[in-house]
């Protein structure tokens, strides 16, 4: 059989499948047997290149890298919406309706989606291209990302017009974001906050198969374009269900505002039993026609109304406050509660932030608070029920001294938060610190996770991130849960980590305020540890995105003597402390020594862009103007005192053309 029909055949098989299973819940064939179809598949199109077709099913695993995400002009602009909290709110939108369109108004109501917003554009059945919303009027293709989505259809069914653009929210569902966090916790990596937050940093994620291991799903739910054959917002929804998207059942045509209220006060009382989070509901006059009339304002359609629910909350008893240790030495106290119904879980615990805050709210041990969850994971305490308070009720004092190890706290001045100063031997510092460093996104040294590296504390066979370095099988193999198999794979890992790049050695060693990017930054400037750890403050600070609070995190760092024997000992054992320069692949040299201001708006490229080609051609980019200055690039609306200081300073300025040409 021609080898094209054999492909085609499969992509259609198991685009049939991944709806079956995606969108409709209800799979014909096992995974099991999906996934050999899917190696054929992959075998097939890697022997026939010229066959590849981006909209495959192969397509979903992802590999594709964006550096960095283009700005698209969406074909129709993505609104907002307007809110509203009452059924008052909403009876003066039904009467504002009325007053602009004649006859009877019925409303399509869907629940409100918590995640990221997402304008997919197909022509000819085909996902053509993925842009976030932006400012609503342009916005970033994600279409390589989106892709890895299986509840996004490649390739539509059915009657589908020609080219139209559907929205829909992107969203991480609850057990997908339980089940991330649980790794995270496992690899010794702080948990993400909520669902909504995740999902929507998933889209800008640079490696594509990243995010496919991310159980993110796309629920639509607006149709737009030209001629399209639809006359209602309910019928849309239908369509495109019948063209393959997922859109979830529960929108319902109310023919009444009364209709409305049931609708949302039924949400409002079951959203826990979702799979996913909403923050609400949103009402939308049905008939398209109608819709026309209304029209928009400058921000939201006139025919369409979020209505969002309260944060809920409770009020229970206040046991006992808590204070946690993290890696950095913070301290965070904790109230400790009797366990109470709360959004769908059972809460026993929640944050009181800081010092200050338990002074302001005046909250004490045996007060009934109110706790709320609000768009976060972890319940806050807002108050306390005075009314209620013990005659015999005692103000609450602040610890003063670290709950692990004894030694009195400090509170660095301008910050709200406490810390235990002991670096060196503070338990959950020196754990959480080795914690960090063989963390994925750092060292990521396989074979060894969290728990094992608190073992290895406790047992006194490490006290610091450079001991790892000195382990040996014979050391690991009497601890518990360990044999001699996950001992040699423990020493080899840690041996495999020689070879992890200077900016992620950089990030390892846990220095406050630097995390990726900014250790990212930093090697590409300096290069070596040793070049970094000679700069003095003012130096860091005109290494451009660089503030002074890092800036003296940074030099503080470098000032102890403990960090430099440390970083003594793991250039010892052979750990990457400079930039292999065959990683760096520059353009050219030709901005080779030279610091490089940015200023003002450019035309042809975004400053973003124009920062990376500086870099990518050897140059520096300096964030303010002073004698080290080579020269300076100006847009449009460059600010007068920039332009001052640097006439002042005989600094040449150079127009965005110069530069390109100078470049080219
Ligand atoms: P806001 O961000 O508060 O202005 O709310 C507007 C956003 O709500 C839109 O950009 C959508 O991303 C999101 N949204 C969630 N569910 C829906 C829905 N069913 N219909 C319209 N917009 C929705
Ligand atoms: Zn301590």
């Amino acid at each position: 059989m021609d080898i094209s029909k054999t492909i085609e055949k499969l992509r259609a098989d198991l685009r049939v499948h991944n709806h079956n299973y995606y969108i409709l819940d209800a799979p014909t064939i096992s995974d099991f047997e999906f996934d050999m179809k899917l190696k054929e598949l992959q075998k097939l199109e890697a022997e026939n290149p010229e066959l590849f077709d981006s909209n495959s099913p192969t397509q979903r695993v992802g590999g594709g890298i964006t550096k960095n995400f283009e700005t698209v002009v969406h074909d129709y602009r993505m609104y907002s919406l307007d809110n509203s909290y009452s059924q008052e709110d909403l009876r003066d939108w039904e009467a504002r309706i009325h007053k602009m369109v004649d006859g009877n108004v019925a409303y399509t109501c869907e629940l409100k989606y918590d995640g990221a917003s997402m304008s997919l554009t197909y022509e000819n059945g085909q996902l053509l291209r993925a842009v976030t919303r932006g400012d609503g009027v342009q916005g970033d293709d994600v279409t390589t990302n989106i892709r890895t989505i299986k509840s996004i259809p490649l390739k539509l069914k059915g009657d589908f017009p020609e080219r139209f653009d559907i929205r829909g929210e992107i969203i991480l569902p609850i057990e997908g974001f339980n089940q991330i966090n649980k790794e995270r916790l496992a690899q010794g990596e702080e948990p993400y906050r909520n669902p909504r937050n995740t999902a929507s940093g998933s889209l800008k994620l640079q490696d594509s198969s990243e995010v496919a291991k991310r159980p993110l799903e796309c629920l639509l739910y607006g149709v737009t374009g030209n001629n399209l054959g639809i006359e209602s917002q309910y019928d849309s929804l239908s369509k495109a269900r019948e063209w393959g998207f997922k859109v979830p059942k529960v929108a319902k045509l109310c023919q009444s505002m009364d209709e409305v209220f049931e609708f949302i006060d039924h949400w409002d009382t079951h959203r826990h039993e979702l799979p996913y989070e909403i923050d609400g509901v949103v009402i939308k006059v049905n008939s398209l026609n109608q819709q026309e009339e209304l029209g928009y304002t400058a921000k939201a359609p006139r025919w369409a109304m979020a209505y969002k629910f309260k944060a809920e909350q409770v009020s229970t008893k206040l046991n006992s406050i808590t204070y946690q240790v993290g890696r950095t030495g913070v301290i965070t106290p904790v109230a400790n509660l009797e366990p109470v119904a709360l959004a769908g879980t059972v809460v026993k615990r929640a944050s009181l932030h800081n010092a200050d805050q338990i002074a302001k709210l005046d909250i004490r041990v045996n007060d009934t608070v109110f706790v709320e969850k609000g768009g976060e994971i972890i319940p806050k305490v807002i108050g306390v029920d005075m009314v209620k308070r013990p005659l015999d009720s005692v103000e609450t004092r602040y610890i003063t001294h670290c709950p692990e190890c004894g030694t009195e706290l400090i509170r660095p001045e301008g910050e709200a938060k406490h810390y235990c100063p002991n670096e060196a031997s503070c338990p959950p510092q020196v754990v959480g610190r080795i914690q960090h460093f063989i963390s994925r996104k750092a060292m990521d040294i396989e074979g060894l996770g969290g728990e094992t590296v608190a073992l290895l504390v406790k047992e006194g066979l490490i006290s610091n991130y450079s001991d790892l370095y000195e382990l040996t099988e014979a050391q690991v193999i009497p601890l518990e849960r360990m044999a001699e198999k996950s001992a040699q794979n423990l020493i080899a890992g840690i041996e495999l980590s020689k070879s992890i790049s200077f900016e992620r050695v950089l990030y390892a060693l846990g220095i406050r305020y630097v995390g990726e990017t900014v250790a990212k930054k930093l090697a590409r400037h300096y290069k070596s540890i040793d070049a970094l750890s000679g700069a003095n403050f003012i130096d860091l600070t005109s290494v451009d995105d660089i503030g002074e609070r890092i800036a003296a995190s940074v030099v503080e760092f470098f000032s102890l003597p403990d960090n430099i024997e440390l970083i003594n000992r793991l250039k010892l054992f052979g750990l990457q402390m400079a930039v292999n320069e065959e990683d760096v692949q520059l353009q050219s040299e030709i901005l080779k020594g030279q610091t490089i201001v940015v200023s003002g708006v450019f035309e042809s490229i975004t400053r973003n862009d124009l920062k990376k080609l500086i870099e990518d051609n050897g140059g520096k980019v300096g964030s303010s103007i002073s004698s080290k200055t080579s020269y300076l690039v100006a847009g449009a609306n460059m600010g007068p005192s920039k332009r001052q200081k640097a006439e002042k300073l005989g600094i040449p300025i150079r127009s965005e053309e110069e530069f390109l040409l100078i470049i080219k």
